[in-house]
């Protein structure tokens, strides 16, 4: 399908393609916000998910003279690449993002992640990101406003769940600032927001085991109406609650990570109920 835009921010026109979430970022003024946000140093190792047309990737390069981008719509190439030569050195790379090993792109080192993400898919992104968080130094993503609110959301909140406690367990959230659909060409559905995640020092975070984590918080909220006592029934022991300090009669939106966090890292006790693997 072909976009009516034209023409984009690289000085080229491509056709936007719906499948992989293509809406490009048209108006000035936010992608000035978000290289603002950024705010690149000079040794900073720049990575852009999803350069696109280059909306937020050639300002980038104004700023930082070397970027690296993952591409995955091949006819993005060739464009990008001609647009970007005479303002610095951009490595592109063409895969899909949830391929891409970013402990081994950061070399030993640390990577700063950008990206208007590919709406379709940034859920997935996001879980790839956390299984690198000890690499990566922060990130700043726009992404459906909905989303950014979930990711940002405190107990308490309607909208405090699996993604809120998933996120906020590896880093710091932070809603940035509101982008409306007139911003973008094709505009999407929704208002879209930029968010900023500071991963925390890994020695801090606590987890004693990724996978028992994930399961509890999985099933903490697969029933979020019952108590944690129901919801969690075959996952944590009545003597696991009392050991982590929980109050088996909450509710999954009143926990606060940390509790989560205490809940999974409780051993299998003598005598539990809970069958674990
Ligand atoms: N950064 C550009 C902008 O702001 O105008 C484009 C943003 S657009 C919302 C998302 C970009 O991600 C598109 O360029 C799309 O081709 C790319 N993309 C979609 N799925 C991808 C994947 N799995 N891996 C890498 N890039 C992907």
């Amino acid at each position: 399908m072909t976009s009516p835009y034209s023409p984009s921010a690289a000085g080229f026109t491509a056709p936007a393609k719906k499948q992989l979430g293509q809406h490009f970022l048209a108006d000035r003024s936010y992608i000035d916000k978000i290289v603002l946000a950024v705010n690149p140093k000079d040794d900073d190792r720049l990575v852009e998910i999803g350069p696109g047309q280059g909306a937020i990737t050639l300002p980038l390069l104004r700023r930082h003279p070397r970027l690296t981008v993952i591409e995955f719509d091949r006819d993005l190439i060739a464009p990008l690449t001609a647009a970007a030569a005479p303002l610095g050195e951009l490595t592109i790379v063409h895969r899909d993002v949830l391929q891409v090993d970013f402990t081994e792109l950061a070399d030993g080192g640390q990577i700063r992640l950008v990206g208007n993400l590919p709406y379709n898919i940034s859920s997935p992104i996001l879980f790839h990101a956390m299984e690198h968080a000890a690499v990566i130094r922060d990130m700043h993503f726009m992404l459906q406003k909905e989303v950014v609110d979930r990711m940002a959301a405190e107990p308490g909140s309607k909208v405090y769940g699996r993604l809120s406690v998933m996120l906020q367990a590896w880093c710091r959230v932070t809603s940035l600032f509101v982008v409306p659909p007139g911003a973008f060409r094709p505009p999407p559905k929704v208002d879209s927001a930029v968010v900023r995640l500071v991963p925390r020092d890994p020695a801090t975070v606590g987890i004693l085991d990724r996978k028992r984590f994930a399961d509890v918080v999985r099933a903490a909220f697969g029933q979020r109406r019952k108590t944690l006592r129901n919801a969690l029934n075959n996952v944590v022991s009545a003597a696991q609650f009392e050991a982590a300090g929980v109050r088996s009669d909450a509710r999954a939106e009143q926990l606060e990570v940390a509790q989560f966090i205490a809940l999974a890292n409780v051993p299998h006790l003598d005598g539990d109920d809970v069958p674990q693997g």
